[in-house]
């Protein structure tokens, strides 16, 4: 169990710069995922951590104590890889006690740490086994079990489920959130440029992008108050819908704004008179739009161009006068609608987002109560 401080942490390769200024305070027992496109630091940063690469400016401090300079093997740091290199000629008991008997540790402690792992990860009945006796997911969890039995301060998981098929990166993916419970007092990092695995797993999100961090904080609070377009738009599947408008009115708490190609919607958004004039960008979730009703204003008025029926819903891909991407609507159940069909879509204005135009979230005084 550990806290863990990066203030103003940067990393180079020779004059490449890949980390910017990471400032992160991660609590105690806390289960971190970072999260963000192929390429945008997020091993590094947890190499990093380790101490698998050495800092280039910044501190890393684990417990109050900076250890910039301390090696990987005294962090108290245990990390789980994508690929889990199990020694092919071994037990998984004898995989698990392997670098307990390089420590030296006495032989009834070492069986108490495998067993205790064994429990935990649901391997008891295969400690006799070869590896090439089990199953992928389950060579994952020996391998997990492998750093369980350090009994590490931090976990760090670096796309441990990368390497499995779609089903079982679904079971791994829930016995890790149990690893996690019964483990409540481990702090745990874990990478993934899988939003659902982000969703699903994390205490906390941080999402980065080229080496800088865009935004912190719980899953639900990136889902409905994502600081910026990028954000808004890597959270959530399909992606939000973004529409350029101007705003051509600002009364109250309300803005008026003109959308090219549909009409205008009035947004609770806190009436800042200096966007007047100004072009902004709406966001709308796929999931957030359904059909207008009779005679209510649309949001988004399109041609559906694509149908997807998928049963427990419907996605419908429009083309919109004026926007070049589609806008995709998550509609619930099979709701039957023709490819060609002219359609009024609305969203409940609580749910609808704006951005600047430098892409940064306005805030809504409705969102903020909600
Ligand atoms: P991610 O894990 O998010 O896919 P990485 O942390 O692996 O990204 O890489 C971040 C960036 O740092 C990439 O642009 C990558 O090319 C670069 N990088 C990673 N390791 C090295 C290295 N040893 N030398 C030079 N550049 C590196
Ligand atoms: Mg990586």
């Amino acid at each position: 169990m550990a806290e863990l401080k990066l203030t103003n942490v940067d990393k180079s390769y020779g004059t490449v710069k890949v980390l910017h200024g990471i400032n992160l305070h991660i609590e105690k027992g806390e289960f971190i995922v970072f999260v963000g496109p192929s390429g945008c630091g997020k091993s590094t940063l947890l190499r990093c951590i380790a101490g698998l690469e050495q800092i280039t400016d910044g501190t890393l401090e684990i417990d109050g104590m900076v250890v910039n300079d301390v090696p990987p093997s005294q962090r108290g740091i245990a990390m789980v890889f994508q690929t889990y290199a199990l020694y092919p000629h071994m037990t998984v008991y004898d995989n698990m006690a392997f670098g307990l008997r390089l420590a030296k540790m006495s032989r009834q402690e070492i069986d108490r740490r495998v067993n205790n792992a064994a429990e935990i990860l649901q391997l008891t009945p295969y400690l006799d086994r070869l590896p090439k006796a089990l199953s992928g997911g389950q060579r994952q969890r020996v391998a997990i079990g492998r750093s369980i039995c350090r009994d590490p301060k931090v976990f760090l998981f670096d796309e441990p489920l990368s390497n499995l098929d779609a089903a079982l990166r679904v079971a791994t993916r829930i016995e890790i959130a149990r690893l996690n419970e019964q483990m409540a007092d481990t702090t745990m990092i874990y990478v993934t440029h899988d939003q659902v695995e982000a969703m699903t797993l994390a205490d906390r999100i941080v999402v980065l992008r080229s080496g800088y961090v865009e935004q912190v904080g719980a899953p639900m609070e990136l889902y409905h108050r994502p600081a910026n377009l990028f954000v808004a738009r890597f959270i959530g599947s399909p992606s939000m819908n973004v529409l350029a408008a101007t705003v051509t009115n600002v009364s109250g708490d309300l803005i008026d704004v003109d959308i090219p190609g549909t009409g205008a919607a009035h947004l609770p958004f806190g009436g800042d008179a200096g966007l007047k004039g100004k072009t902004v960008q709406v966001g709308v979730r796929p999931e957030d739009l359904r059909l207008s009703a009779e005679g209510e204003e649309a949001l988004v008025t399109g041609i559906v161009d694509i149908v997807e029926a998928l049963g427990e819903v419907t996605l419908l891909y429009l083309r919109v006068a004026g926007h070049d991407e589609p806008i995709i609507a998550k509609l619930v159940g099979d709701v039957k609608i023709e490819r060609g069909a002219t359609v009024h879509l609305s969203a409940d204005p609580v749910n609808l987002h704006l951005f600047d135009s430098d892409g940064l979230a306005i805030s809504s005084a409705a969102r903020a109560a909600a």
